[in-house]
């Protein structure tokens, strides 16, 4: 299992002023290779980072703001040749696919999705497989009301995604078992903000679910100048857990032998 973060930011001025990158993130699991929330300069950080898009099996998109699925058609392209060939799978939200007929457009083309092997439109509770990885998505409380987090399950693991969305009671459940748990915190404890995750929401969920390692990401602007770090310490601190701050451009590698990469990050 692998994770490559393509970017940390999120949230609208961290992204307009790409103060950290906002390109999601890729899973490697199962043979799979997922692109989740391919959000502005994905295709460029992946070219940064030496991530070769071109061997995508799948892309998994939570919502459709714009700072998870700006480059998500050309991130289509680069897994189906160009769409010369018929390969890859998409999952996302309804609006992903058929916007909201108001406020929110397709994510994708007609044209696009004719290139796919396969599209599903998920919601909540909602399984689905990808070769051997299975993909459950589950509920998330965020201003764009489908919003929805995702845990993908392997042979020997499960890695859990909140996506954006604030803290609600019985999210834990979803997440029972995830080995890593990424969540979207947005914000600091000292700044909650209805619809998006605080430090204090994801203390509670760690607590809860008690994951191996749980990885903070999609930080706003109140996380930026170190604040994520001293966030991820605190709830380190609070939960016996083991939580980091994620970094631009960071892998997270758990058949590494020297022990996993992830551990030079922990506090
Ligand atoms: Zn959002």
């Amino acid at each position: 299992m692998r994770i490559t973060f393509l970017g940390t930011g999120g949230a609208r001025f961290v992204t307009i002023m790409q103060i950290r990158a906002t390109g999601g993130w890729i899973l490697e699991m199962e043979g799979e290779m997922i692109h989740i929330d391919p959000g502005p300069g994905a295709l460029v950080r992946a070219k940064q980072y030496g991530v070769n898009l071109r061997k995508l099996t799948g892309i998994a998109i939570s919502h459709v703001h714009s700072d998870h699925t700006t480059d998500a058609q050309v991130v289509l392209e680069a897994m189906t040749e160009g769409t010369l060939k018929k390969k890859g799978v998409v999952i996302g939200n309804e609006y992903v696919f058929r916007g909201d007929g108001e406020n929110f457009i397709p994510v994708f083309s007609k044209y696009h999705l004719n290139s796919l092997a396969r599209y599903e439109i998920m919601e909540p509770g909602k399984k689905t497989s990808l070769g051997k990885l299975g993909i459950e998505a589950v509920s998330a409380k965020h201003t764009e009301p489908k919003c929805l987090g995702y845990v993908f399950s392997g042979k020997s693991m499960k890695v859990g995604y909140t996506a954006d969305g604030e803290y609600y009671q019985g999210q834990e459940k979803h997440f029972a078992g995830c080995k890593y748990l990424l969540i979207n915190c947005h914000r600091p404890k000292e700044s909650p903000l209805k619809g998006y995750m605080d430090s204090e929401g994801a203390r509670k969920l760690i607590e809860k679910v008690k994951p191996e390692k749980a990885i903070l990401t999609h930080f706003g602007m109140k996380m930026m100048r170190g604040v994520a770090e001293k966030e991820a310490r605190w709830i380190q601190e609070k939960t016996g857990i083991k939580t980091i701050a994620a970094r631009d451009g960071m892998v997270i590698d758990s058949e590494d032998k020297k022990g996993s990469s992830l551990d030079k990050f922990l506090n």
